[in-house]
């Protein structure tokens, strides 16, 4: 595999790119060739960038909003002009297909952009005083060094999710990318640098393995704050190892979306709208539809146009830019999916479109009916390209079904009732509901994205994202 334009593989620390004892292999998921060698960070490398994060948080919390906000309008830019590269390497260490992993490259410079508008308006209060001799303002001041850990799927936008709020707010940040994707979160340090940002601002850590890096920064008294995007097992286990320092803590956590397909739908528009909200990455996003509900009387015709359109959708090499699905990220997601399948045709179900391994990693997309509560599929996140259509009957029947899960982070209606739609969207227990609307935090840097549930804590996106990485402080003067 050549690639023609030069990308860092040495970890990024304390403003130097630094080589490891050991390094390990980054393989492509759709040919199995070696992307690269990255370097494999453990306790050393992460105590060093625990020292140089703590070293330039005081600097870099001194500077004003407006110095920050420049150096982020400059990482904004270069993330637009590489948009080409980080797209190719989304692509090759991942397996997005090309033309969505440019798209997730603006999705993630959108972030970039908002919190270098944002980075001079985080302004304090001034407070009335029930005392006539005191003057008392909450000011607002960046909660401290950060520790983020991102997951594989966006791996560029679940960084800068995190990092642009950190660094307009004041913070330094460590990253820990994703075994499968360190040469973008890589790409985007090199970036940083190139931006101006100074040393020990933003550092990246990649890891084979995450645990003794996570354990010297989750155990350090100086990193205040944890970020998260991942899954929920894992989300579990840091919130417990942050309670030892108090850390404050955000995670965003997996999801097991329902789709409401109503008996008022137009079937066309929302069978695309499936099409959108399901095989996105190859159906791997935490905001992915994983479960269909369509209405009895629209079902047969429903899953009819749904595996006609899903039978279109062009399967392949992620590089070639007419490729709308591309591989799964690893052997265990192959395994989940086909596990998930074969446990519903078991209990009954039937495939009408897809239902098998197409080789390598790409597994067909899928549609499935004759879907009944007790299968795996209904209840656990699929990660996969497959969508199981369930009947239901009515309004207060689905409802139900689609609260009945421990997530609640992302849900979808279609209905052309408006009074339903307020209804039902009011009764979805989710932090996220698409009413028509198949993407509803696409471009979302000014938007709440976060759950309910086990989903997660804290949300990312426009000033909540912002709040997330803020202290406030009561300054109360009494008058001499
Ligand atoms: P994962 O939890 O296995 O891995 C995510 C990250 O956590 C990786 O960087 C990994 O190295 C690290 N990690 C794993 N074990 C760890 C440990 N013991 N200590 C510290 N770090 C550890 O998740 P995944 O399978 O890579 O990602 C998919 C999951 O992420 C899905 O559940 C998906 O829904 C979720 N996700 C959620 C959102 C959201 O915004 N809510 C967005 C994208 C993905």
């Amino acid at each position: 595999m050549v690639q023609n334009f030069a990308f860092p593989n040495q970890a990024y620390i304390g403003g130097r790119w630094q080589a490891t004892a050991r390094t390990f292999t980054v393989k492509s998921p759709y040919s199995g060739e070696v992307v690269a060698e990255v370097a494999d960070c453990g306790e050393a490398e992460a105590k060093m960038a625990a020292d140089a994060a703590v070293a330039a948080f005081r600097e870099w919390k001194k500077r004003t909003g407006f110095e920050r906000g420049k150096i982020l309008r400059r990482w904004n830019d270069l993330l637009v002009a590489h948009q080409e590269e980080l797209g190719r390497l989304t692509a090759l260490e991942m397996g997005k297909p090309i033309t969505e992993a440019k798209g997730e490259v603006l999705y993630a410079a959108s972030f970039v952009e908002w919190c270098a508008e944002e980075a001079p308006r985080v302004n304090g209060e001034l407070i009335h005083s029930r005392f006539p001799h005191k003057r008392q303002m909450a000011v607002y001041e960046p909660v401290g060094p950060v520790y983020a850990i991102t997951p594989w799927n966006f791996p560029t936008s679940m960084i800068t999710r995190k990092a642009a709020p950190a660094l307009a707010a004041g913070c330094t940040v460590i990253v820990k990318p994703a075994e499968q994707s360190p040469l973008c979160a890589l790409y985007l340090a090199k970036l940083w640098e190139e931006a101006g940002g100074p040393p020990g601002t933003l550092q990246v850590l990649p890891a084979l393995d995450p645990v003794p890096v996570s354990r010297v920064l989750m155990e350090d008294m100086r990193i205040r704050k944890i970020t998260f995007t991942g899954s929920t097992p894992v989300g579990r286990i840091l919130y417990r190892q942050g309670a030892e320092t108090l850390k404050r803590i955000s995670l965003e956590l997996g999801g097991n979306a329902p789709l409401i397909v109503f008996e008022d739908a137009d079937l066309d528009k929302a069978v695309q709208f499936t099409l959108q909200s399901k095989y996105r990455n190859a159906g791997q996003t935490c905001v992915c539809a994983n479960r269909v509900y369509v209405h009895r009387s629209l079902e047969a015709d429903f899953a009819q146009a749904l595996a006609e359109a899903v039978g279109q959708l062009k399967v392949g090499d992620p590089l070639d830019p007419s490729t709308q699905i591309g591989p799964l990220v690893g052997p265990e997601g192959l395994e989940k999916v086909t596990a998930h399948v074969e446990d519903a045709l078991a209990k009954g179900a039937r495939v009408v479109a897809g239902g098998k391994v197409l080789g390598g990693l790409l597994y067909a997309p899928t549609v499935l009916t004759g879907i009944r509560p007790g299968m795996r599929i209904l209840e656990e996140e699929t990660f996969g390209p497959v969508a199981p259509l369930m009947p239901f009957e009515d309004e207060e029947q689905v409802i139900a079904w689609a609260n009945d899960t421990e997530y609640g982070l992302a849900a979808y209606l279609w209905t052309r009732d408006l009074g339903r739609a307020f209804r039902v969207a009011e009764a979805l227990e989710y932090g996220i509901v698409g009413v028509n609307d198949p993407v509803p935090s696409a471009m979302g840097a000014n938007l709440p994205f976060g759950g309910y549930k086990s989903s997660g804590l804290g949300r990312e996106g426009g000033h909540w994202g912002m709040e997330e990485f803020l202290e406030t402080k009561l300054i109360s003067f009494v008058l001499p």
